[in-house]
């Protein structure tokens, strides 16, 4: 039977590199839903408005975001635009969390989110699948590190693409949208108490992918 496999967690957990290498795997499908929240902020980038909450919601409501799945890469696109690449610059991110506090993006890219996985066959990671989107997903993970090596990681992630930004900023940045997603009203980021903790400070990736694919068993 195809399962579905929610893997919840702070930012920089690793929990794309992590879900993408098990839903190789395992042959099922891999949603990234940050990528949607993410290509909800670049259109408003894109567009140049102020980012008020009015602003951001009438952007959200028209924009088709879609995952699109060719072979085994997925490309983000935002109406006709493929946005993969461009969701994951500094100022991308740094507007991403206040996107995702609107109750009404929220609920769009929630229905999108159940509609991808229905027919079971996925891996969805995110803040809230556990607790929201997928609440009865066969396996719940949550997936976590210390701090300090979610901003390294996040750094050496950043440095490849070009950036070279202070590792104290980056774990600034990484703090304060953790806590915007822990503390906003509409499903926040929560481990429920069902999901099975994996702290994966220390830990390298193989071992990790091997420790959830246990858990998928
Ligand atoms: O996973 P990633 O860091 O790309 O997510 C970007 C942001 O999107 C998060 O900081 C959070 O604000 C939001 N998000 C969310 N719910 C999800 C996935 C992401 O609110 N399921």
């Amino acid at each position: 039977m195809k399962k579905t496999v929610a893997i919840d967690g702070p930012a920089g957990a690793g929990k794309s590199t992590i879900a993408k290498l098990v839903a190789e795997k395992l042959g099922y499908i891999y949603i990234d839903t940050g990528a949607m929240y993410r290509a909800v902020a670049w259109k408003v980038l894109d567009v140049g408005v102020e980012p008020t909450d009015g602003n951001i919601v009438g952007i959200a409501e028209k924009l088709d975001v879609r995952l699109r799945f060719i072979g085994d890469a997925v490309r983000v696109f935002a109406d006709d635009t493929d946005v993969t690449d461009s969701i994951r610059t500094p100022q991308v991110t740094a507007l991403v969390s206040k996107v995702a506090q609107l109750g009404p993006v929220r609920a769009k890219m929630v229905e999108l989110q159940r509609k991808m996985a229905a027919d079971g066959g996925v891996v969805m990671d995110g803040r809230d699948i556990a607790s929201n989107v997928l609440p009865n997903a066969d396996v719940k993970i949550f997936l976590t590190a210390s701090i300090g090596e979610r901003a390294l990681r996040r750094w050496k992630e950043m440095k490849a693409k070009g950036y070279d930004e202070p590792i104290e900023k980056l774990e600034a940045e990484i703090a304060a949208r953790d806590k915007a997603d822990s503390e906003r009203e509409i499903s926040p980021l929560v481990r429920v108490p069902e999901a099975v903790l994996l702290d994966t400070t220390g830990m390298p990736i193989e071992r990790v992918v091997e420790k959830v694919m246990e858990l998928c068993g």
